[in-house]
């Protein structure tokens, strides 16, 4: 999705690599948050007070030994002061971050719509944790991100430029071309919405009339109505198949390993709709575009 090749070299003179550099060790130390999101946003707790400490012991980490990666590292992956080992999801998280902010920037660029990029990935991945770790999506995530969608959606073209909103170039969008951009924009986002939350509402009902279980939570309905306000319907439609197509390849995984097949159990399905949303973010323009061109004539 690079739409504005602007580069951090021709913006700053500061060669490419600084930016690399920057994004990630951001990414880690956003990570390294993200442990804390993760860990205490299903419980209701404070993600300020108090500070981290060891789970056993409860000692709290000094600064030192709370260095995104490099500190688990070096204390060999155990608390300094029990030796109880520490979770290798920690670095591992902080890792991921990382990883996923140099990608971003490397598809997005040295532009406004990184940073807010960097924001939205932040959320989906904390999303990802939290529903693979405690099977829910909470609001306290899926509304925020749903106003900072909204907000986005509607300053950008405002203040800064919507050459980034890929959907204001398609259908239904280009027949409101009359009215002003930052409404066609917000329109946009609602559609996005729409169909992204409306989708998978549809999904979990069907689901509830065939089987009569609820296999899909309104958090992943909510999750996917700020998705779709965010990417626009096009891509939100790829986020969905991608999650799906995902969450297939790793559920006959997992079924296949164990024995006993529990298909009524509730899926977290927000982790795949969470790989897709991500995905579509870094290559979705691509993949849209590879798909037209090698299957439609
Ligand atoms: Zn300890």
């Amino acid at each position: 999705m690079k739409i504005l090749l602007a580069s951090l070299e021709t913006a700053t003179g500061l060669p490419e690599i600084v930016g690399f550099i920057f994004v990630f060790a951001l990414g880690a130390i956003v990570g390294s948050f993200l442990n804390v999101v993760i860990h205490r946003v299903p419980n209701e707790e404070s993600i300020v007070f108090p500070n981290s400490a060891c789970p056993k012991c409860k000692t709290p980490i000094k600064f030192y030994d709370n260095i995104p990666v490099l500190s688990w590292l070096i204390l060999g992956g155990k608390c300094r002061n029990c030796k109880e080992a520490i979770s290798p999801r920690y670095p591992a998280v902080e890792l991921l971050t990382a990883l996923l902010y140099v990608l971003i920037y490397w598809q997005i660029g040295f532009n406004p719509y990184l940073a807010v990029s960097l924001v939205f990935v932040t959320a989906i991945v904390s999303l990802i944790f939290i529903d693979a770790e405690h099977m829910i999506l909470p609001n306290v995530i899926t509304y925020p991100l749903l106003v900072y969608a909204l907000l986005v959606r509607l300053a950008f073209p405002l203040l800064l430029s919507a050459e980034y909103f890929t959907d204001l170039y398609f259908a239904p969008l280009t027949y409101f071309q009359h009215y002003p951009l930052w409404l066609v924009s917000l329109f946009g986002a609602v559609l996005g919405g729409l169909v992204g939350g409306g989708f998978l509402w549809l999904v979990g009902a069907v689901w509830k009339l065939l089987r009569g279980v609820d296999a899909m939570g309104l958090g992943d309905v909510k999750m996917m109505f700020a998705v779709g306000a965010f990417l626009g319907w096009r891509l939100t439609i790829l986020s969905i198949f991608l999650g799906a197509f995902s969450g297939a390849v790793i559920g006959i995984l997992v079924i296949y390993r164990q024995k006993e097949k529990d298909l009524q159990a509730q899926i977290p399905f927000g982790i795949f709709l969470g790989i897709g949303t991500i995905l579509s973010l870094l290559f979705g323009e691509q993949l849209i575009k590879w798909y037209l061109e090698t299957f439609v004539p």
